[in-house]
């Protein structure tokens, strides 16, 4: 039986004011809730924020993005061990928005998720095809290369000491969520790919969803057997919309 993970993902929003309420405000609202796991990836500068209330609760803390280096001359980048320094559990790797925006290709992908497991972190790989690719039903193979080139550098137990997370790039921000059908075919199909490696590794391996999850689809996209949690944006900048989410993954 896998634990569910909800995991919010902040993007390049917040402030040190409102992060105190909305932070504050998951603490009251999640506590004592041990049924599944729960974690927010905030910006960087709010990692000791984040460090400083989320400390002893049931909410865990990462950041969205770092470097593959452990230091060096790279100007406004972030290395595995900061980190690390500042408490994270988590750490996305290759979302989408940096795939798009910062070129982010995958042997870099592959790279940085090598480097935050090597730290001890765990990564949150992002997947996902484009709208165009979906239109022309490249979703698998898109899926399959992202996830193959992180396969080949970590093997199926490595890539088992992070979680995926499946984000197709047309559903997220648009309020399109993949429907939940869709959602389980290709987690399946990505759980299929590790079990053809390891079919022990598969099974316990987390799948979670991402792509405009919402309080109105959260319920039902978590009820597929593959759909092991979800990585929320929007809707975890508001208390009670995350909270509503993390209580569907109960
Ligand atoms: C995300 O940022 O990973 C995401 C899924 O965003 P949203 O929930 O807003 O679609």
């Amino acid at each position: 039986m896998r634990r569910k993970l909800v995991v919010g993902n902040w993007k390049m929003y917040g402030s040190l004011a409102s992060n105190q309420v909305l932070l504050d405000s998951l603490v009251h609202g999640l506590c004592g809730d041990r049924k599944a796991d729960y974690a927010v990836c905030v910006p960087h500068p709010y990692l000791a924020q984040a460090q400083s209330i989320l400390q002893g609760t049931n909410i865990a803390w990462g950041g969205q993005n770092m470097h593959q280096l452990e230091g060096g001359a790279f100007t406004g980048s972030v290395a595995p061990h900061m980190l690390v320094d500042f408490g994270c559990t988590y750490v996305i790797i290759g979302h989408s928005e940096r795939r798009e925006l910062c070129h982010e290709n995958d042997p870099l992908v592959a790279a940085k998720f090598e480097a935050a497991v090597k730290d001890g972190l765990c990564p949150i790989l992002c997947l996902g095809e484009t709208r165009e690719e979906h239109e022309a039903g490249l979703a698998e193979q898109v899926v399959a290369r992202q996830l193959d080139a992180v396969l080949a550098c970590m093997g199926a137990e490595g890539v088992a000491k992070g979680v995926l997370a499946y984000e197709p790039v047309w559903a997220i921000g648009t309020g399109r969520a993949a429907a939940p059908e869709l959602a389980q075919h290709m987690h399946a199909y990505i759980r299929n790919r590790i079990a053809n490696l390891d079919r022990l590794v598969a099974g316990r391996l987390r799948i979670i969803h991402g792509g405009s999850v919402r309080v109105s689809n959260a319920a039902q996209l978590l009820s597929m057997p593959d759909v092991d949690g979800a990585l929320v944006g929007n809707a975890s900048l508001v208390a009670e919309q995350f909270i509503t989410i993390c209580r569907a993954a109960n």
